[in-house]
């Protein structure tokens, strides 16, 4: 490690998201710096570079791990990308932290989780930040104490203002709808065994050939229920919320987010733009947690099993997409390295 112990950082893809992140590690988290920057693009990894002190700008992953002072990379290209980034940092043991999806398959996923069990080590936190949330905590807390009783359903609501212009009926689920499966699966503590979708008349502000919103149903591996409004063209904000419901109450999370105001006809609260403002604590404390952990010579946080897992949900849910039939999810057994 570098500079009384700073870890140097490369990030990898500087879109929206490995910007923001560039942004963060720079001016909000301690203990890290950012090295150096990857995208295909020159032009935007320069302009990013020139924003943090010291971070050379690359177009090359590879070249970007070998340069000095490179002890980590966060990886924010487009999913497609994701396994060659990996593989290029496991060939020099470094960790990572991937922004979800881990790949954009189960195939590909299955073939990271092979390669990390080569290392003999652990080298992967997967970017689902929800796990990050205070209010997302607090509600895995809740149903950790028992207090509520067994889980018996989670209602949940996945709301975006608007979409990309090349957002497709498929990303509704590989993009978006992954993050409640992930989110399932860390709340219940169980595997996700069937999922169902069903599609209403589209929104008729929906962008032609985008079948949104949808319905997603899990089922689970104990007995629970999931349902998932997916809903990319509200037209209001960006919404995220769940309900617990349990044998003895329900707890819920979402609603309304800082402050709520009473003014002369109503009263209320804000909603959020985007993922960016909403979740930026989440992100914040997802980075620090990498980077303290990183720091320690440890690895913490969803795991490559948990993006494996949830690719596999998701070829299951594009399956359901197609059919309209209630799907089995195929998984392979979790692997002991990961229990
Ligand atoms: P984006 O399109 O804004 O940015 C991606 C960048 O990667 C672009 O600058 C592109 O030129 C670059 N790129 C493409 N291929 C590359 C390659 N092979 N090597 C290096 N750079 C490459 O996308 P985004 O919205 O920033 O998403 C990036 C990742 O973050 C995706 O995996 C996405 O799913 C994830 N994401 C996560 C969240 C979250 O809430 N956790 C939210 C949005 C996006």
């Amino acid at each position: 490690m570098t500079q009384q112990g700073t870890l140097g950082i490369a990030v990898i893809g500087t879109g929206k998201m490995g910007a923001d992140h560039v942004r963060r590690i720079d001016e909000v988290i301690s203990g890290a710096r950012v090295a150096a920057v990857v995208d295909i693009d020159e032009t935007r990894a320069k302009a990013v570079a020139d924003t943090a002190e010291g971070c050379r700008a690359f177009t090359d992953p590879a070249a970007a791990m070998d340069a000095p002072g490179v002890d980590a990379v966060l990886i924010a290209s487009p999913g497609p990308a994701h396994e060659a980034a990996l593989l290029s940092a496991f060939e020099r043991d470094l960790p990572v932290l991937c922004e979800k999806p881990l790949t954009p398959d189960a195939a590909s996923a299955l073939r990271v989780l092979e390669a990390e069990q080569r290392l003999g080590h652990r080298r992967v936190q997967v970017g689902f930040m929800r796990r990050y949330d205070t209010e997302f905590m607090e509600l895995k807390a809740l149903l950790a104490t028992g207090e509520l009783g067994r889980p018996l359903m989670l209602h949940c609501r996945h709301r975006n203002a608007s979409t990309h212009p090349y957002f497709t009926t498929e990303m509704l689920i590989s993009d978006s709808v992954v993050h409640e499966m992930d989110q399932s699966r860390w709340l219940l503590e169980q595997e996700i065994t069937t999922v169902t979708v069903l599609k209403p008349t589209p929104n008729s502000h929906a962008p032609e050939g985008l079948s949104d919103p949808q319905l997603v149903i899990f089922e689970t591996s104990g007995g629970a229920l999931v349902s998932v409004e997916m809903f990319a063209t509200c037209g209001f904000g960006y919404q995220v919320q769940t309900e617990a419901v349990c044998e003895r109450g329900t707890a819920r999370v979402g609603d309304a987010h800082g402050m709520l105001v009473n003014r002369p006809g109503g009263w209320g609260g804000g909603i959020a733009p985007d993922f960016v403002a909403r979740f930026a604590e989440a992100y914040d404390r997802e980075v620090q947690a990498w980077v303290d952990a990183t720091r320690r010579g440890e690895v913490e946080g969803p795991s490559a099993w948990d993006g494996y897992a949830a690719a596999a949900v998701c070829e299951a849910g594009l399956r359901a997409q197609k059919t309209g039939e209630r799907t089995p999810v195929e998984m392979i057994e979790r692997p002991a390295f990961y229990r």
